[in-house]
């Protein structure tokens, strides 16, 4: 058996901290997050300069980044149009001028009559003849030969220059442990590139090799290094999904008694694939072992159930089971279902959110800790100090992504029995569909249920785009809908305060922009909801209109919520609220105020609201106009797809995997080099080759993470 390392691994004598580097540079490299020589390794470049050959001036073309040996002519300081030191050379009969706009006055002296240059640059052909504005150059004292390698060109940060990195690397290089992590006869079968020799080519290609290969990492050497990232990641999420797994959980084999029950008085039949995901669960709870198992269904898939009969297993069992959700909303929701399903069973609910009164809370709390309840419905009130379990079997988590590592790690931790070690049993819930690329590199240390239909009879939402020049038209459609005995939302702008980090700002960088300033959003929002509130009840004197948002007190978001799925409020003016699990039928209307502003996968959840009824629906996305080339492409993929994995794949490709992985992006090491979607093969092997080196081969393992993650494994113990 492997052990995971939770202490911080032995660095080898190279893996040590970069000796003989004067501090000034230290700190500069520290900025750059350099510390060892195995991370100056892999460090690699962005590009490569080609330094290895000389063309002549007369044989470049102009804008060509050249090479080229002149002689200096005469070198002088011009001021107009504005101080330049401009130096005449030449090569054979042609002249070259070098214009500098920022030079030391010692570099009037090197570049003296007659020193013979080296020259690097952009060759223009200006007014003056053929010129280079701040060419690289060095000035030649006989004999140096070319460089043999492409030159590479580094990352940096202020005040490191290339030259002082190239050194350190290439020092780092030979000092650092490249001995191979992989067995030979897998490097073979896989046709993969040592690791020694790949990296010494990745920072100093020869000549011939293929830039565009390069650039484009698809060169054989680039493959190496991908595989080694990606083989790191599943090999460190393997050995966490094992641990966890070796832990003691009750197995909870449950009689079937109650759940037969239930399935008998429900009105409709289970689709296949929630007989399927059910099953998968039934198994994973019978077993001595926490199960941690992802349930992902697109909107309306109708996971709720599927849960439902899974706590029925855990109660049969004699345990406990905590239903947890991200907002108050969703929580109601859940226990008005759970309540409905459970209770002529003879089983006992519990509700626990913030916002309970004292008494309320006490009284929640006493019989969740002796017992009594068997199922206890909440938010993140469910793992707070004063809650104890009597025994806990399995936590059930919907909308998982929206808590954080360590909210679900309480909860886990909550119902662990101190005595004996023993954990509940977790299941997560999603209906964000994660991408397979992602599921398999983010998510492998979760087994994943996926319910990949709807349930029958679900009418297909149409969307509409609509500028919103056309609001008068939106406006009486919604009224002859309502007016025709149908409900409709009017969801508000989701203000992402644009300056801050708009959708837009986001598309960027890698999905690296969360919003920081999510209290000014917050108050936007309740801003904006109140005003459209107004708009909308002047609008629309003749219909039933409510508002609901996240600032409303509990009891009142129930009573706005109960209103609406009686009948009682046709309109339902609603913040983003509404994004997570909001079921009424009767709904098929829904109009989305700005939905430029936003995201794809929210824009999904919300049309999700609509179009569960036998009635058709209608989703209209309302825009101001002009487009972001961004939004623009946002708007045309909800437009033309309803399926929830085609338009998460998009948003994984617009946005990157930051996004997406939300929350959970802290406890997980993000990939540096590999990219999911490009090197999704090499992902599929990369897993394969995880599973069987665990298994036969530990020892390489093991001398492969550490490589890899070093001291990153600290973050694995979550
Ligand atoms: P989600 O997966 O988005 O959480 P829900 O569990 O809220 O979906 O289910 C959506 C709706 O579909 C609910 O009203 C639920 O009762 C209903 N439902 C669930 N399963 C089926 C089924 N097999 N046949 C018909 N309706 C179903
Ligand atoms: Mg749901």
């Amino acid at each position: 058996m492997v052990k995971t390392t939770t202490s911080p691994p032995k660095r080898s004598k190279t893996d040590a901290p970069l000796a003989g580097v004067p501090e000034a540079t230290r700190k500069q490299l520290d900025r750059l997050g350099l510390v060892t020589n195995f991370d100056l390794v892999l460090h690699l470049p962005l590009r490569y300069e080609d330094e290895t050959r000389l063309v002549r001036l007369r044989d470049t073309l102009p804008g060509q980044v050249a090479q080229i040996e002149v002689e200096v002519v005469d070198t002088e300081v011009q001021f107009r149009p504005k101080r330049t030191l401009v130096c005449r050379t030449r090569d054979g009969n042609e002249e070259l001028y070098l214009r500098f706009f920022n030079f030391y006055g010692s570099q009037i002296k090197q570049l003296a009559a007659g020193a013979r240059l080296r020259v690097m640059g952009e060759v223009r052909h200006g007014f003056f003849g053929a010129e280079i504005v701040h060419p690289r150059y060095r000035v030649l004292r006989g004999g140096e030969a070319l460089p043999d390698s492409l030159t590479p060109v580094y990352p940096t940060t202020a005040g490191l220059v290339q030259a002082v990195l190239r050194r350190l690397i290439g020092r780092a290089l030979v000092a650092a442990d490249l001995s191979d992590t992989l067995p030979h006869d897998l490097m073979a079968g896989l046709r993969l590139a040592g690791f020694a020799e790949s990296v010494r080519f990745l920072h100093n290609p020869t000549p011939d090799a293929a830039l565009s290969e390069l650039q484009e990492r698809t060169h054989p050497a680039w493959r190496r290094i991908k595989f080694d990232e990606l083989l790191a990641q599943q090999l460190s999420m393997r050995l966490h999904y094992r641990k966890r797994r070796s832990a003691q959980a009750p197995a909870l084999v449950g009689t079937r008694k109650l759940s037969a029950k239930l399935q008998a008085a429900l009105p409709f039949q289970l689709t296949r694939a929630q007989a399927k995901t059910l099953a998968q669960i039934r198994n994973d709870l019978a077993q001595p072992h926490p199960m941690q198992r992802l349930l992902q269904g697109d909107v309306g898939s109708g996971k709720t159930i599927v849960a439902a009969l899974a706590a029925l297993q855990a109660v049969e069992s004699g345990t406990q089971v905590a239903v947890m959700a991200p907002t108050e909303i969703l929580a109601e929701q859940h226990y008005a279902k759970f309540s409905a399903w459970l209770v002529p069973l003879g089983i006992e609910i519990a509700w626990l959110t913030g916002s309970l009164s004292r008494k309320e809370k006490r009284e929640a709390t006493a019989r969740v800790a002796s017992g009594q309840a068997h199922v206890v419905v909440g938010t993140h009130a469910l793992f707070q100090d004063e809650i104890a379990f009597h025994k806990l079997g399995l936590a059930i988590v919907d909308e998982q992504h929206r808590f954080g590592v360590h909210q679900r790690l309480a909860l886990r931790l909550k119902g662990t029995n101190a005595a004996d070690g023993v954990q509940p049993h977790q299941l997560m819930m999603s209906a964000t569909p994660i991408p397979r690329t992602l599921a398999m590199s983010f998510y492998a240390d979760l087994d994943v249920s996926v319910i990949d239909e709807l349930p029958p009879g679900r009418t297909e939402v149409v969307t509409k785009l609509v500028s919103d020049a056309r609001r008068d038209e939106v406006t009486e459609r919604v009224r002859g809908a309502c007016m025709g005995g149908r409900q409709a939302y009017w969801v508000c702008p989701l203000i992402e305060d644009n300056t801050v980090a708009g959708p837009d700002a986001v598309t960027g960088g890698r999905g690296k922009g969360r919003s920081p300033r999510r209290g000014t959003t917050e108050a936007l929002q309740l801003q904006t909801a109140i005003e459209t509130f107004e708009t909308v009840k002047q609008t629309f004197p003749e219909l039933a209109v409510g508002l609901v948002h996240g600032r409303l007190a509990s009891g009142e978001k129930a009573a706005v919520m109960e209103a609406f799925k009686a009948g009682a409020i046709q309109l339902l003016v609603a913040t983003t609220v509404i994004e997570v699990g909001v079921d009424v039928p009767n709904a098929s209307l829904m109009v989305i105020e700005h939905a430029e502003r936003m995201g794809l996968s929210q824009l999904h959840q919300l049309r999700g609201r609509v179009g569960r009824g036998a009635d058709a629906s209608v989703c209209i996305l309302l825009y101001q106009s002009p487009l972001s080339d961004t939004a623009r492409e946002r708007l045309r993929i909800v437009y033309e797809s309803t399926d929830g994995f085609e338009i998460a794949r998009q948003d994984l490709r617009i946005r990157g995997p930051g996004e997406l992985l939300g929350a959970r992006q802290s406890g997980v090491p993000m990939l540096r080099f590999a990219d999911l979607e490009a090197d999704a093969e090499l992902l599929v092997v990369a897993r394969t080759v995880a599973e069987d080196l665990l298994q036969s081969d530990p020892a390489h393992a093991q001398m492969h993470l550490q490589r890899w993650m070093g001291l990153r494994q600290e973050f694995l113990r979550v």
